[in-house]
């Protein structure tokens, strides 16, 4: 069998610029169930129900997404950081990585050491909360505490008393601009583009391979299932990302460390 992870470890030693683009695969080895394989969470809950629009619309729109987000809150909060993370710092230590771009909403790749700028967030961060009327900033664990005491729908301190909403990008929300633009930069600069644990249908993240790709960069995409992007991708590896990553990461610091 063609050694697939070993090309993709050439191919990071020879790239100026990888910027590698992750999805929920890349955090269900943590714990995190993603949003599309079977019993991951849409299997379990209607989307169509939590959007921007539900919950700006109303205090029950509220209510059914905090009820939603008090019991996905702790497994965010439990997930440690799995090999694929650890790999990606080492990439990046080893001066292999530009940037991570991710629709990952878990602080993984922080919390396994990668520096915040280098981590650009197109879905938000659910370790974060804000007021929508005077921007304070509230940490999403002092709203579980007011969750698990009862409240059932968080509103600002007195006398604010706004809506406060988690800094994730709801469906039916804009994409931030500032990351989104980033993101698009970053990508038209890679020379090697890898996706990991994505299924490359939640748009506009998903045109960032596509960007990539038209711009001259080599395209890897490691997924355990196919993804509409397969055609135009250089390598696909169906595995694990954690495995695969650590494997990329030994194989690129062996090298460095061998010459
Ligand atoms: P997705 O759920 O649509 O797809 C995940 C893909 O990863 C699937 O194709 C699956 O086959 C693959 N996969 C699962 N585990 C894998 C593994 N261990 N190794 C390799 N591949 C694996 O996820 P998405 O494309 O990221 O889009 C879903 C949206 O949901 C994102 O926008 C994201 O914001 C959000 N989300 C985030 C988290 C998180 O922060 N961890 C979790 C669930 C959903």
């Amino acid at each position: 069998m063609k050694d697939l992870v070993g090309q993709v470890a050439e191919w990071a030693l020879g790239a100026s610029r990888t910027v590698v683009f992750t999805g929920a695969g890349m955090s269900t080895e943590s714990g995190i169930p993603d949003f599309r394989s079977p019993r991951g969470v849409w299997d379990r809950f209607d989307p169509n129900e939590f959007t921007f629009q539900n919950f700006i619309g109303s205090e029950e729109g509220r209510r059914r997404y905090w009820e939603l987000g008090r019991t996905v809150y702790p497994v965010v909060k439990r997930a440690e950081p799995n090999p694929g993370h650890h790999a990606l710092v080492t990439l990046w230590r080893l001066g292999r990585l530009d940037c991570v771009i991710t629709q990952n909403i878990d602080n993984l790749h922080q919390r396994a050491g990668l520096p915040a700028e280098r981590v650009i967030e197109l879905h938000g961060n659910a370790t974060r909360a804000r007021c929508l009327a005077c921007e304070r900033p509230y940490d999403r664990a002092l709203i579980q505490d007011w969750l698990e005491s009862g409240v059932v729908v968080p509103t600002c301190e007195p006398p604010c008393g706004g809506v406060i909403k988690p800094r994730t990008v709801m469906f039916g929300e804009a994409m931030p601009r500032e990351e989104t633009e980033e993101a698009e930069r970053r990508a038209r600069a890679s020379d090697l583009f890898v996706v990991v644990g994505s299924s490359l249908v939640v748009y506009p993240a998903a045109h960032m391979p596509v960007h990539a790709k038209r711009a001259g960069a080599r395209l890897v995409i490691v997924n355990r299932t196919p993804t509409p992007q397969d055609s135009e991708a250089d390598l696909l590896i169906a595995g694990s990302s954690a495995a695969v990553l650590a494997d990329i990461a030994e194989r690129v610091a062996s090298r460095l460390v061998s010459t």
